[in-house]
């Protein structure tokens, strides 16, 4: 007998937009027990399933029910590179066709998932490439947890994901409630269950949400603070004409002292003549002098078009050796994945290669031929 196909489905639910509180009351609306949410979590972040029908320990009628109107839908894995080093680059596609990048650094006993929150980035911070590309939109929490869900299924028994940073593409508090909410499965028992130090949010400095956080989210937290002046730091992340260093770090010492958290890590980008004089290192220690910090050096990653170039290795070092001098922990970002542009949105920006910037090159290129 031949059956009618079935309807497409529309308003289709899916289930990995839900962190635990939301599948819980999504449960208790169908008239169900909140227990419900464990399982199915654990079925999707832990097993990696996404069949409904494979959930064995729902009722029969209950999976049917959730398979008429619910999916789980994960990112697809369009491009992947694996460096020499171990280092795994992915270019997932999102829903209408965005595209963004996941990487899995792995190291001796871990392995750090750095995860984007946004399809570009509004920040125009002019040493990221990430900031080239403009914003497009933010992710949904079905597609930034999806790429922790998507790089576990892909690694499978070769490697385990420990810690997650929220480093990639965007900016993660101008997309707070999804953000958190995928920040939550992260640390949930029941999903990925890594411990608040495993994971680590990194901003430029949206001086509200950073309050907004210390009330919704206890994780570790890395401010991109690159310049010890507000004017130079005006220069390099802009968004400090709004939220000035002395409300940063009036943020930054609420939020340690919100929670028994240890410290917050500083990044600080390396960029030759730019941020890199004994004179920049001591304005360092003094604006970071009363916080309990951590400041990690991160050499430019310099990206086709890129203005600025990385501090050479004798200048990073005297730098790091006036700051190691000060008391204060400073470390230096290894660069991994060299071979497969590891850094933020350059991946992505090779692939779908629409950056504003790559098409003034282009431009520029044209009209030089054609002069
Ligand atoms: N929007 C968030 C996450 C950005 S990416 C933030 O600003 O913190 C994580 C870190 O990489 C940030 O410190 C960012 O400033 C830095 N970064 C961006 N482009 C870089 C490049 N080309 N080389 C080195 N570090 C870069």
């Amino acid at each position: 007998m031949n059956s009618a196909p079935a309807p497409a489905k529309t308003d289709n639910i899916n289930l990995l937009n839900f962190d635990r509180k939301g599948l819980e009351s999504f449960f208790v609306e169908m008239g169900e027990k909140t227990f419900r949410a464990t399982q199915v979590l654990k079925w999707i972040h832990q097993a990696g399933i996404s069949e409904i029908s494979l959930m064995s320990n729902l009722s029969k009628s209950l999976r049917q029910q959730l398979e008429e109107t619910c999916s789980i839908v994960a990112p697809e894995i369009v491009h992947e590179q694996i460096a020499t080093d171990g280092t795994r680059k992915w270019v997932l596609q999102m829903s209408c066709g965005n595209r963004v990048e996941t990487i899995f650094i792995p190291e001796r006993g871990r392995g750090t998932l750095c995860v984007s929150s946004q399809v570009g980035c509004s920040l125009a911070c002019p040493f990221c490439s990430t900031a080239q590309q403009g914003f497009n939109r933010n992710l949904s929490v079905a597609e930034i947890i999806g790429q922790l869900y998507v790089a576990q299924k892909q690694l499978g028994d070769q490697a385990k994901v420990t810690n997650v940073v929220m480093m990639g593409m965007g900016e993660p508090l101008l997309n707070f409630n999804n953000v958190v909410a995928a920040m939550n499965l992260m640390m949930d028992d029941f999903a990925y269950g890594l411990s608040k130090r495993r994971v680590t949010l990194s901003t430029s400095g949206v001086v509200p949400a950073i309050y907004r956080l210390s009330e919704a989210c206890d994780v570790s937290l890395a401010i991109s603070l690159h310049a010890a002046n507000d004017t130079l730091r005006d220069q390099l992340v802009p968004i400090n004409k709004k939220y000035p260093l002395k409300e940063l770090l009036e943020a930054c010492l609420h939020y340690v002292e919100s929670a028994p958290r240890r410290h917050i890590t500083f990044e600080y980008v390396m960029l030759a003549g730019i941020n890199d004089s004994d004179a920049d290192a001591r304005g360092l220690i003094k604006l970071l002098k009363n916080i309990p910090a951590k400041i990690n050096l991160i050499p430019f990653n310099p990206f086709p078009g890129s203005e600025y170039q990385c501090s050479t290795a004798s200048i990073l070092e005297r730098f790091k050796d006036i700051i190691n001098r000060s008391g204060i922990v400073v470390t230096v970002r290894k660069t991994r994945g060299e071979d497969i542009d590891a850094a933020c949105g350059q991946l992505v920006g090779k692939v779908a290669d629409k950056s504003r910037r790559s098409q003034k090159i282009q431009k520029m290129r044209e009209e030089y031929a054609a002069s």
